[in-house]
């Protein structure tokens, strides 16, 4: 990455051990090999309530716990590098003859592969988890794992290289490590407040209790964090994915981009070349070239918008949506089951009332049991964009969506910032607010000379804004997910508010949204932690 951080030691044995199974005992960012789908898959889950990286997981949780099953899941390879390398090299000759015989780039969604980037920024992890199709990220949870540990004497943020060859490289860390201080100052007040305020009752175990305590309580704090912050993202994907993120990465000037390209090329050259290896070639370079090309060109043009940048409360409106989006859905109910055109179809609905396109909507929702039945492709038919401005953290969690087209301006400070209200009624805001305000000064500094870069100082609390265009049928999985109990307050709100434009032009359409939760609940973990006991105890 950026700057240099010791690895974390692994003995002669254990690296010996290791070495089969991933790409580099050394390298951020490295392929899992040799391993059944379920292990890579558990791996990558581990991510989530983790501070580990993948290696030590493997070599704790699997490989040295008998109960994992390892030993008997997994005949270690005697000779596996080499093995692997011939075989990698006969399937790619086979490959090429195969993509020369048919010249479809489609063959290279047919190989997947595993990958780990530990250690790199929020910056980077939200570029890397911008791609949609085929590719699948699990990241380190705010949630869950607490950001309180230092490596090496330094708390865990990319220390940006262009910063730190700039005049601002002091105050930089100055005001990084003054939000990790504060955070880590007002972890063990913030648990206390949240407990006094949820005292523990005779149905509710401990375990559950405490999980779900120190989850609110780092929901409270994760507005500290910058997006600098160091996390890890495990993605599994299949080769045109992973090929198209390669390019993409490489189009961005960050340094840290550059290096993860590189490092990422690596990776997946270990395990599927043939599918990779266009993004280092003359084509590759070319359409990297494009995507920069075309990035700078819409700045350019953008500068002639005049800047509306000043404090500003979360909020979202809906911009467009379509007039006649209950024709459209109605039209594409009965498509599929006409036997006519789509002229004849729609001209068939115009004479409808709405009465008669209401009970065929409701009748193409059905009866929808669990939030998980969803509405058909009919619905898709129905768009909508919208306009968010929310803390960085909610939009941490939305930007996960793939079903959609999003699209954000660049972090900053201009727009203000959220300071939790429960922080607020602890007593605890001020430390929180003297953080980031450190943090809000250096960034507008850094901002003057180095506009990207300063994108690392600013901390989650601030607020930015993104557009979503999304058609009612994704409408339907983010709304009813997003508000669901156990989710973050900041993107619950954002959801809800999604929900209820949404109803108040299209109450038709949207009438079968029956799970989205519209409540406010103050422990939000806390039935989920509840539901957790029971499956733990079934399974004794
Ligand atoms: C309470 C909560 C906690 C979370 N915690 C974490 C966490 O700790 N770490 C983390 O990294 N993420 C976390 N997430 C994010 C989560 O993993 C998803 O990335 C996010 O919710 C997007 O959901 P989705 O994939 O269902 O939706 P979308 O991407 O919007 O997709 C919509 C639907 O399309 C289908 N679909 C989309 N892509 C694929 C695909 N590639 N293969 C098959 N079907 C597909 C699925 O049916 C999916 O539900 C959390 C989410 C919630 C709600």
């Amino acid at each position: 990455m950026t700057d240099h951080q010791p690895q974390p030691e692994f003995t002669a044995t254990e690296r010996a051990v290791l070495e089969p199974f991933v790409t580099s005992v050394d390298a951020r960012i490295f392929g899992l090999r040799n391993l059944p789908e379920v292990v890579k898959g558990a791996l990558f889950s581990r991510y989530s309530r983790s501070e580990k990286s993948i290696r030590r997981i493997l070599l704790d949780e699997f490989i040295h716990q008998p109960e994992s099953g390892f030993h008997q899941l997994v005949a270690t390879p005697t000779n596996a590098s080499a093995d692997q390398i011939v075989a990698t090299k006969q399937a790619e000759a086979f490959y090429d003859r195969v993509l020369v015989g048919y010249g479809d780039d489609s063959v290279a969604e047919l190989g997947g592969a595993h990958v780990a980037c530990e250690d790199i920024s929020n910056v980077a992890a939200k570029i890397l988890e911008d791609a949609r199709i085929g590719l699948s990220p699990l990241e380190k949870s705010t949630r869950y794992v607490s950001f309180t540990t230092k490596i090496d004497g330094a708390f865990r943020y990319v220390r940006e290289s262009s910063i730190m060859a700039s005049p601002h490289a002091d105050a930089y860390i100055a005001a990084m490590d003054g939000l990790f201080e504060a955070y880590a100052a007002l972890l063990a007040p913030t648990i206390g407040w949240v407990q006094s305020q949820s005292p523990r009752d005779a149905n509710t175990s401990e375990r559950a209790y405490t999980a779900a305590t120190r989850a609110k309580a780092f929901d409270l704090l994760r507005g500290l964090l910058p997006m600098a912050t160091r996390t890890n993202v495990g993605m599994y994907g299949n080769g045109r994915a992973f090929e198209y993120l390669i390019t993409r990465a490489g189009s961005h000037d960050l340094t840290e981009l550059q290096s993860i390209k590189t490092r990422l090329y690596d990776a997946l050259s270990a395990m599927i070349p043939s599918f990779v290896k266009r993004a280092h070639s003359d084509r590759g370079a070319a359409m990297g070239a494009y995507l920069a090309t075309i990035r700078v060109a819409g700045a350019d043009a953008a500068r002639a918008i005049p800047t509306k940048e000043y404090a500003q409360t979360p909020n979202v409106q809906l911009v467009a949506y379509q007039q006649d989006a209950l024709q459209r859905v109605v039209t594409a109910i009965l498509y599929p089951h006409a036997d006519a055109d789509y002229d004849t179809v729609a001209a068939h609905v115009a004479t409808l009332d709405h009465a008669q396109c209401a009970a065929l909507v409701a009748q193409a929702s059905g009866e929808r049991a669990v939030r998980f039945h969803k509405p058909g492709r009919a619905f898709e038919e129905a768009v909508y964009t919208f306009d968010i401005i929310a803390d960085i953290g909610a939009y941490r969690d939305l930007q996960r969506h793939r079903m959609l087209t999003q699209e954000r301006q660049p972090y900053g400070v201009e727009l203000g910032y959220s300071v939790p209200p429960e922080l607020i009624a602890a007593g605890l805001d001020g430390p929180f607010r003297a953080a980031i305000e450190q943090a809000i000064t250096v960034t507008r500094r850094i901002r003057a000379d180095l506009p990207t870069a300063s994108q690392y100082a600013v901390p989650m609390a601030c607020h930015m804004r993104w557009r979503f265009t999304l058609n009612l049928r994704e409408a339907f999985h983010l709304c009813e997910l997003r508000s669901s109990q156990q989710g973050h307050p900041a993107y619950r709100r954002v959801a809800q508010d999604i929900y209820r434009l949404l109803s108040a032009v299209h109450p038709t359409l949207t009438a079968a949204m029956h799970f989205v939760d519209m409540h406010d609940h103050p422990l939000e973990r806390l039935a989920a932690e509840q539901r957790l006991d029971k499956k733990l105890a079934s399974q004794k």
